[in-house]
C-alpha cells in the first residue's frame, strides 16, 4: 500500500530587501504546480500569505486582480487554502510597481506586535482571504493556519483570535527543530509528541485530547553532513523561479558553527533539495505519513520531478482526510 502525503505550499513573494515580481515568485511557478497536480489528479494546501494581499490590494490592484484569480484557481482545482501571515508587511515600502523592500524587520515574528496590532493584523488578513474565497463558495471555511517564519510559540498571543476566526488545524511545527535569533525569529520545537498529529488547547507541542486544535507537523528528516554538502553543490546548478532575495539572515560565524554536525535536520521540501537526495530520504523514512512543504518561489525543475514523484508514488490526501 502506499504510504500518505499532504502537500503543503507556502504561496509569498521573497522577505528580503528585494520581495521579487509576482510573476516570477507566485503566478508562474504556482500555474505549473496547478498543472501538475491536475495531471496526477492531486492536490494540496495553500498557506496565502494574507498579509501581503491586504498590502497587494492598496497599492498594486491588477496585481492583487491577478493573484486573487489564482487562488480561485487553487479552489476551483480542489485545493485548499490555509491562512499565512508575515507580519512585517507592515513595514514594507514599494520599489516599483509590483516589487517591494522591508524598513524593518522587527516585527518578523508576530509576537513583537501588540495585543491589539497582532488581533489587527489577523483579523484583517483573514477577512481578505476569506474574501477570495466566499467568491468561490459561500460554504467555503478557512480552518487553517501556519505562522510566518514558523513563529507560533507562544501560542498565548493568538490562540483566543485564532480561534474566533475559526481556525483548527496548524501546520507551524517542525519537529526537532529551533531557531534562536530574538527578538526577530523563535521557535523551539525540539520535544513534541512522537505522532503524525496530534490535539492541543494551549501548546501545539503538548497534545490534549479535549483542545480545540489539531497540529498537522511538517515532517523533518535527518541528512547526514556528507548528503548536505552533495545536495549543497548540486543545487547551486539549478535555476529557480523567484527573482527576490530571501529573507534577513542573522547567521554570523558562531551561527554557522553551531549548525555544524554530523547530522542536520531538514523538513521534507523540495525548496533546496536535489532529486536524488529527496527520493533516498522518502523510502528511508519510517513515518506513516509525509506532510511536505514548498514555496513556489523556490521551484526549479528539478522542484518539479520531486512533485511528480511524490504524486506518482503516494497517496496524496486531504489534511481533512486524517482527522
Ligand atoms: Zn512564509
Amino acid at each position: 500500500m502506499k504510504k500518505k502525503i499532504i502537500l503543503t505550499f507556502d504561496y509569498e513573494l521573497y522577505l528580503g530587501k528585494d520581495s521579487g515580481t509576482i510573476d516570477k515568485c507566485m503566478l508562474e511557478p504556482t500555474q505549473k504546480i496547478l498543472e501538475s497536480l491536475k495531471r496526477h489528479n492531486a492536490n494540496g494546501i495553500f498557506f496565502i500569505d494574507a498579509n501581503f494581499l491586504v498590502i497587494l490590494k492598496q497599492q498594486c490592484l491588477s496585481g492583487y486582480q491577478m493573484v486573487k484569480k489564482q487562488i480561485l484557481d487553487m479552489l476551483k482545482n480542489g485545493n485548499d487554502i490555509g491562512l499565512h501571515i508575515h507580519p512585517h508587511w507592515i513595514d514594507s515600502y514599494m520599489i516599483s510597481k509590483d516589487r517591494w523592500s522591508f524598513r524593518s524587520y522587527e516585527n518578523f515574528r508576530i509576537h513583537n506586535l501588540n495585543k491589539e496590532q497582532i488581533s489587527s493584523i489577523l483579523k484583517d488578513s483573514f477577512k481578505e482571504l476569506d474574501l477570495i474565497c466566499k467568491e468561490f463558495s459561500q460554504h467555503y471555511k478557512i480552518d487553517s493556519f501556519r505562522a510566518g517564519g514558523w513563529c507560533v510559540q507562544p501560542f498565548s498571543s493568538v490562540k483566543e483570535i485564532l480561534k474566533e476566526i475559526g481556525i483548527k488545524y496548524d501546520f507551524s511545527v517542525l519537529p526537532g527543530m529551533k531557531k534562536n535569533s530574538l527578538p526577530r525569529h523563535y521557535y523551539d520545537y525540539s520535544l513534541t509528541p512522537n505522532k503524525p498529529y496530534w490535539k492541543f488547547a494551549d501548546d501545539p507541542l503538548k497534545e490534549d485530547s479535549n483542545g480545540d486544535f489539531i497540529e498537522i507537523p511538517v515532517t523533518v528528516t535527518k541528512l547526514n553532513i556528507f548528503s548536505v554538502l552533495y545536495n549543497k553543490r548540486k543545487i547551486r546548478a539549478y535555476s529557480i523561479y523567484g527573482n527576490g532575495k530571501g529573507a534577513y539572515s542573522t547567521s554570523g560565524f558562531f551561527e554557522l558553527l553551531k549548525k555544524i554536525r554530523i547530522f542536520i535536520k531538514y523538513a521534507f521540501s523540495s525548496d533546496y533539495m536535489s532529486f536524488d537526495v529527496f527520493v533516498k530520504n522518502m523510502i528511508n523514512t519510517n513515518k506513516e505519513l509525509i506532510v511536505y512543504v514548498a514555496h513556489p518561489k523556490n521551484f526549479s525543475s528539478e522542484s518539479f520531478l520531486i512533485l511528480k514523484y511524490c504524486c506518482e508514488n503516494y497517496n496524496v490526501i486531504k489534511y481533512k482526510d486524517i482527522v
